[in-house]
């Protein structure tokens, strides 16, 4: 029998808590979602401007399949609800020498794109790449991503077939940059497929191959939202308070109070409690080691499973005119020397030349001349930092736009510091995370199997979000909410 009249809190509407908050609430339960900031999304975020809102967060939406699942459980259909479509155009990508190479969602297409820019020894090279990535991506998909618990897929029939081709695939060298050198003798697509280490927050050069294949999920599909990837915050928002959902904004849970190993309530920084005996948590786990939910639960995750950590990034969101070379809708634009890049990085520091990602949005409100746009420069989490706070506006800005100008795009608006997120601002967004966007660093060998899974210790305390298994990014931590509250319906059932 489910326990209907359980109330069920959710610290945090990031993508994690919202995709919760959605499936437990069409199940019936009462759910309260408590929220620090004053919007739905967490990362998922947009910033004001008087050109409409810009994108400030993630803005290459995969794995559709997963949301679509989710919105399907919740008896909804995300097509009528979303104006989503395909890109087909993955990215471009620009080097200085001026060479630029499209990818697509077709692999004949990427073969020829390929063939055309480095010829047909890379074309061959990146086919062999693309088999290994589509092989890695099948065998840990429905094991390791959509299983709950991040060891169960040891026990899947289908996971132990393949352990022989896996082997074949990510045995000697285990590093993505040395396998990278052993797939392709052109460096440029080394950097190209370096670069997915990135959207788990690692370096190329320091993470382990099996990362290659977030390749094969980009390639997979990469899709959009008319009116930004924020919108999909607001739509899990407006769906879930019509099941009943209560938000609670610009409030912060300061403590999980615990009785017997169960948790029995949550006290809010402005001194309310909560009495509840299930709680979600949808922050960075890194909060209950730093005692941010109460000494009582600061050893309630391994430090394995939160340190060291992931990256973080300087974000520019603004509105401009442009003049120069064509932007597709995902740009990148490489540096010479990917290495040193990194080493910056480590070094806490951003690299004199860095690799910059450019999202060209939508065109603006108001002036139909400027399109809005979101810049991303990898960066150290906090911890690592040696940037000067005074100083990282300038050499953010000298940065990019000489970069940008060298290469043949020219910005007519340039942004002001209001406009930069920063790894401190990314600290005050979300606290307890070291600045980090990602969670736990991906780069230790064994880091995609030791995230904390979403069931803790305590009775009825789960975890879900991008620091949880299976990871970050919009569809792991979309998954973890799905995961969390498969569990939490499960485990009132038995109560
Ligand atoms: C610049 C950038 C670009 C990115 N690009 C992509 C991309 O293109 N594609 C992709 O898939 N992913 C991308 N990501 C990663 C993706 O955004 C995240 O992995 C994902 O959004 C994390 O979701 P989450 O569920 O962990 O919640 P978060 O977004 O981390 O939200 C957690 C929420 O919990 C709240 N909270 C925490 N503690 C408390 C407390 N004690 N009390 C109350 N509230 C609390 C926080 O305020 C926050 O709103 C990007 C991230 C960034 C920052």
């Amino acid at each position: 029998m489910l326990k209907k009249n359980e109330h069920i809190i959710i610290v945090g509407a990031g993508i994690g808590g919202l995709v919760s908050a959605l499936l437990l609430s069409k199940q019936g339960f009462k759910v309260t979602v408590v929220e620090r900031n004053g919007y739905p999304g967490g990362k998922l975020r947009a910033f004001s401007s008087q050109e409409g809102p810009i994108d400030a967060g993630p803005t290459v939406l995969t794995l559709i399949d997963v949301f679509q699942e989710i919105f399907t459980q919740a008896n909804l259909n995300i097509f009528k609800e979303l104006d989503l479509y395909k890109e087909e155009l993955l990215a471009r990508h620009y080097w200085p020498d001026g060479k630029c190479l499209d990818l697509f969602s077709t692999h004949e297409k990427n073969l020829f794109s390929i063939e055309k820019v480095f010829g047909k020894n890379s074309a061959a090279e990146f086919d062999k790449f693309h088999r290994d990535c589509k092989t890695l991506f099948y065998a840990f998909n429905n094991s390791l991503l959509r299983n709950g618990y991040p060891g169960g897929f040891l026990t899947k029939k289908d996971f132990l077939k393949s352990i022989p081709r896996l082997i074949n695939i990510l045995g000697f060298p285990t590093d993505y940059w040395r396998k990278l050198e052993k797939y392709f003798s052109e460096p440029k697509l080394r950097q190209l497929f370096g670069r997915y280490a990135t959207y788990v927050g690692g370096s190329p050069f320091n993470s382990p191959s099996l990362l290659q294949l977030i390749w094969y999920v980009e390639f997979l599909g990469v899709w959009r939202i008319r009116g930004g990837l924020h919108t999909l915050a607001n739509k899990l928002k407006q769906l879930s308070t019509e099941n009943g959902v209560e938000f609670v904004f610009n409030k912060s849970v300061t403590k999980i109070n615990i009785k017997d190993n169960n948790v029995c309530s949550l006290d809010l920084n402005d001194g309310q409690r909560y009495q509840s005996r299930t709680v979600l948590f949808n922050g960075d786990p890194r909060n209950f080691k730093e005692g941010n939910l109460g000494s009582d639960l600061k050893n309630l995750i391994k430090k394995t499973a939160t340190e060291p950590r992931s990256l973080s990034a300087y974000v520019w969101s603004f509105a401009s005119e442009t003049t120069g070379v064509e932007l597709a809708h995902h740009n990148v634009f490489f540096n010479e020397n990917y290495k040193n890049e990194f080493d910056s990085i480590s070094a806490g520091q951003i690299a004199k030349d860095p690799t910059l990602y450019i999202c060209k949005q939508e065109k603006g409100l108001k002036s139909s001349s400027k399109n809005r746009f979101e810049i991303i420069i990898n960066a150290p989490s906090l911890t690592q930092n040696k940037i000067t706070a005074t100083k990282e506006y300038d050499l953010c800005k000298e940065r990019t736009f000489q970069k940008l100008s060298k290469m043949g795009i020219y910005f007519k608006n340039k942004p002001n510091s209001h406009n930069l997120t920063t790894p401190r601002a990314f600290e005050r967004l979300a606290p307890g995370a070291d600045g980090s966007i990602y969670g736990l660093s991906p780069e230790r060998l064994l880091s995609t199997f030791q995230r904390p899974s979403t069931k803790t210790k305590i009775k009825g305390l789960y975890l879900a979000g991008g620091g949880t298994h299976p990871g970050p990014g919009l569809p792991m931590a979309a998954l973890s909410g799905k995961h969390a509250a498969e569990m939490i319906q499960r485990d009132l059932a038995l109560i």
